[in-house]
């Protein structure tokens, strides 16, 4: 609109100069050497105008003629790029469609209409990828590692190489190249620690999820339990290399980053008490037992005191099972301490509470011993025992990941490498029927020692028979387990195993 009211009143300047020019009278005189010719002035007027504008015209088109060459290579680079991106988007396109062979054509056209090796590269190695021509693949992701701004694609693609081929040691060497180079990158933290506890490098996992926690790669609460379980590990690791001290300091801070933490509790308990710190070994059981009883717990309580008299005894249970009176844990501590003190009617009674209609198979035992010791009745023993076959299994360490059952518990599942899975938990029926389905006798292991503490009772039931294979997985194994398995890793492959997709 601007442009239009501009020309009509530049069009409508001229015309009036046109008309006041031709009301004009007089010549213009031009004059050479010897000649001399009158102009009429609006003629002359004109004459300039046209001799201008046929300048102006004739230095553009000289102007056009001259920059022709570098136009031309111009137009020819824009539909190159042009031609070149369009090859990229299709051949990205490809591999996300597993076109393999079309994928590999567009990488080629789009590297050779391309001069941007970040882009074409990987397109190019996923393409070779796609082919299942991992050494080409490879190839391509080495090549990348000699350029800055190509070297943290080529580390991604050459760790999942690795994984995917079941390199962890070569992987953790790439994830660390990486984590150097982006080291704010939330999958590359979790896949650093991922690979810091497959390689069992305690201290660097601590590091690593010191540093996935500050960068909120993981929520803060399972990051303080997942340092809490590596802490027990240095700690088992330290009492492994026979430096008590040390492994008594990380228990302690296990225990201080996850005052709930029953195997921490456990661990912090049973190094205290070999460091002769029974007052402390005393108050953390206390502490643990009000939260969550286990017979660890009751077996090391029991061994702390020196006391002789199993009366005395039976009066320290009964404080440590005050803090959790109705636990059915209590209730067998309890009965155990009546049964070596002889008082065989309050022993029946707890017993009876803490098994109820479905008493499970520790308590059937403890049942036999009592029926042994207290009247001889070998008839009701063979009962409890057979009956033991079948009941209920106990609370044992399971593998919240995989399901596995294991004797103790340890900072990584034996049998699907997740980390901190291993719950104090009852498990599901089927696993105890699996073991005793075979036979009705009890367990060849299982002692005449009814009463010999619960710990030693335990794994009976659970343990796996030489040979028999764990119950298998329920969930894909993820070394930090069902709650771990939001490790934000990328989407795409499992969580932990292959780490992050391309
Ligand atoms: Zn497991």
């Amino acid at each position: 609109m601007i442009r239009t009211t501009f020309f009509i009143a530049a069009a409508a300047l001229v015309v009036a100069g046109a008309l006041w020019l031709a009301g004009r009278s007089g010549d213009v005189t031009l004059s050479g050497d010897g000649w001399q010719m009158g102009v009429p002035l609006p003629v002359f007027v004109f004459g300039v105008l046209i001799v201008a504008v046929i300048a102006a015209l004739g230095y553009r088109f000289w102007r056009s003629v001259r920059r022709a060459p570098a136009a031309a290579r111009a137009y020819v680079q824009r539909r190159d790029r042009e031609k070149g991106y369009k090859a990229l988007t299709q051949g990205m396109v490809a591999v996300a469609a597993g076109d393999a062979q079309e994928a590999a054509r567009q990488a080629k056209r789009a590297t050779s209409l391309l001069a941007e090796p970040p882009l074409t590269m990987l397109l190019s190695a996923q393409a070779a990828q796609l082919n299942g021509d991992e050494n080409a693949a490879n190839l391509y992701f080495t090549a990348m590692l000699d350029r800055e701004e190509t070297a943290f694609l080529g580390l991604r693609g050459l760790l999942m190489q690795a994984q995917r081929e079941g390199h962890d040691a070569l992987a953790l060497a790439f994830t660390r190249r990486a984590h150097a180079l982006q080291p704010k990158t939330p999958w590359v933290l979790t896949t650093l620690l991922d690979l810091e506890v497959a390689g069992r490098h305690w201290r660097e996992a601590i590091e690593a999820v010191d540093q996935a926690a500050k960068r909120k790669a993981i929520e803060p609460d399972k990051a303080r339990r997942i340092k809490a379980t590596l802490m027990l590990a240095c700690s088992q690791e330290a009492e492994d290399a026979g430096d008590s001290e040390e492994a008594l300091a990380h228990a302690r801070k296990a225990h201080a980053l996850a005052p709930d933490f029953l195997a921490a509790s456990i661990r912090l308990a049973t190094l205290s008490a070999e460091a002769d710190k029974k007052r402390a070994a005393i108050k953390i059981i206390e502490d643990a037992w009000s939260k969550t009883p286990h017979p660890a717990l009751a077996a090391l309580y029991g061994r702390l005191d020196d006391e002789k008299d199993p009366l005395k005894m039976v009066k320290r249970f009964e404080k440590l099972c005050g803090t959790n009176r109705d636990h059915p844990e209590s209730h067998i501590a309890l009965a155990e301490a009546l049964l070596k003190a002889k008082i065989w009617g309050a022993a029946r009674s707890h017993l009876d509470t803490a098994g109820g209609a479905a008493p499970s198979a520790r308590i059937c035992r403890l049942m036999a011993s009592l029926e042994e010791s207290e009247h001889g009745d070998m008839a009701a023993v063979r009962a409890w025992l057979l009956r033991a076959t079948f009941a209920d299994p106990d609370p044992a360490w399971i593998c919240s990941g995989c399901g596995s059952p294991a004797d103790s518990w340890a900072p990584i599942c034996s049998h699907c490498g997740a980390l901190g899975t291993l719950d104090w938990k009852t498990p599901a029926r089927a696993a105890a029927l699996e073991y005793s389905g075979t036979g009705l006798l009890p367990p060849a292991d299982f002692g005449g020692d009814f009463g010999g503490g619960s710990d030693a009772a335990l794994p009976v039931i659970m343990a796996p028979s030489a040979g028999q294979e764990p119950l298998p997985p329920t969930l894909p194994p993820d070394r930090f387990g069902d709650e771990g398995a939001t490790l934000d890793h990328e989407p795409g492959d499992k969580p932990s195993r292959t780490g992050p997709n391309p």
